[in-house]
């Protein structure tokens, strides 16, 4: 059984080193222009170059073949985030898109050319879930007014998005957010309800390792009731990795496949999804995905190949590439941003290469043969199918559309949408 990552705790480690040019060559991607000739660039659409490692920044390509949801974006009030930054600085990585985040937080994504953010907040104590919930809307409603009903700028628009030269349509929305609550605090079916109804919010973001509380503690069913009640969303960090010595709860122990499984049993009509893929539970969770219909798992962290690996990268790739593909509809793409230790695109070039069938995940064990350089098996592209271009779409939004409820106008997509593609 190929398990990927390897189970332990995660010591700290040091991002990967800067990107050679052209790493990040992908259907999907283009290197970041400093000028565009005979284009004049809106403010707003500009796009911060600088990088803490001096490599190239990415953005998506102006032909990408569908637009992106980015459906695991992190946003917290400022002195909040700081806290999550020493955390990580100390204990995981060093976090690159500090600065970014200081200036404009996840609009940087939009003006990469990702067309819509799902945005998340977690309480970590009793108390502090209110305060984060009207942080969370605040922020949704700024974010929507800047950009809603603005037409997609020519460099981040699709191809089937503006046919036949036509101007682009205006998008609605570029970001949903989801809510937290402490489990068990006072108040929590309260917290939850006002998220969902005055604020809007379009689910929940529990992290088992953060709140010290499992999947399935009794303290979790109120928050599973209501989500089921309002019909929202749970997004819940119940797999075991990345796991930290620095947490007050062994995650090791109270995250597990078969704790979750526990929950999908007593709540058939709760719509979930496990961040990370389930990391390192990557078999056991795509053998969930084939019994409980209402699980859904995103992509996060897992294939931007910065884990140590216990197997050979062409198993590891294999395995990713079957379990896309196998379950491409229950599959969400999401970045983690902005803790990230490395670029935001990374995982996206690697996802569109497993699932073109391109070769192999680019894979830090590679670092030792000096720069890191994806490694192919086969020209780019040359393996597309239907199939793996369908499943590509339904991973980078269709399945987050569905899931959070992100309509079509909002994303800007008109109804010139080819049917092929529904
Ligand atoms: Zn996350």
């Amino acid at each position: 059984m190929c398990q990927g990552s390897v189970p332990e705790y995660f010591q700290f480690k040091a991002a990967p080193p800067p990107a050679p040019e052209r790493m990040f060559n992908s259907r999907f991607l283009e290197q970041t222009p400093t000028e565009v000739v005979g284009r004049s660039t809106p403010k707003e659409e500009q796009v911060a170059v600088t990088t803490v490692d001096g490599s190239s920044e990415y953005r998506v390509a102006a032909h990408a073949p569908c637009p992106i949801i980015d459906a695991h974006v992190h946003i917290f009030p400022q002195k909040l985030m700081d806290a999550v930054w020493s955390f990580f600085d100390n204990y995981y990585w060093p976090v690159r898109y500090k600065p970014q985040y200081q200036a404009s937080r996840a609009d940087f994504l939009i003006q990469q050319g990702i067309r819509h953010v799902v945005l998340l907040i977690y309480a970590h104590r009793d108390g502090i879930s209110r305060g984060l919930n009207a942080f969370m809307a605040q922020t949704v409603r700024d974010m929507n007014h800047r950009y809603g009903g603005r037409p997609i700028s020519s460099s981040s628009s699709s191809s089937f998005s503006s046919p036949n030269g036509l101007r682009p349509p205006a998008r609605q929305r570029v970001a949903t957010g989801l809510g937290t609550v402490m489990p068990g605090e006072p108040g929590a079916v309260e917290i939850l309800t006002e998220a969902f109804t005055v604020h809007k919010l379009a689910g929940i973001k529990m992290h088992s390792h953060v709140q010290c509380v499992a999947a399935n503690d009794p303290s979790m069913d109120e928050v599973y009731a209501t989500c089921i009640r309002f019909d929202k969303c749970c997004l819940i960090h119940a797999g075991k990795e990345p796991n930290s010595a620095a947490y007050k709860v062994d995650a090791d122990k109270i995250c597990d496949a078969s704790i979750v499984e526990d929950v999908l049993q007593r709540y058939p009509t709760l719509k979930i999804c496990v961040p990370h893929l389930g990391m390192n539970q990557y078999q056991e969770f795509c053998d969930l995905l084939d019994r409980y219909p209402n699980l859904y798992l995103d992509t996060t962290m897992t294939l931007g190949a910065f884990f140590k690996m216990q197997e050979p990268a062409e198993q590891v790739s294999e395995m990713f590439r079957n379990l896309l593909t196998r379950h491409a509809d229950r599959i969400l793409y999401g970045t983690d941003w902005p803790n990230l230790p490395y670029d935001w695109c990374r995982e996206l070039a690697n996802l569109v290469s497993v699932v073109d069938g391109d070769g192999l995940l680019i894979h830090d064990n590679m670092e030792k043969d000096g720069p890191v350089a994806p490694s192919m098996n086969a020209e780019r592209g040359t393996n597309r199918t239907v199939e793996s271009d369908r499943a590509l779409e339904k991973i980078l939004w269709r399945n987050a559309a569905r899931f959070y409820g992100i309509s079509e106008a909002d994303l800007g997509l008109g109804s010139d949408l080819p049917a092929a593609h529904l």
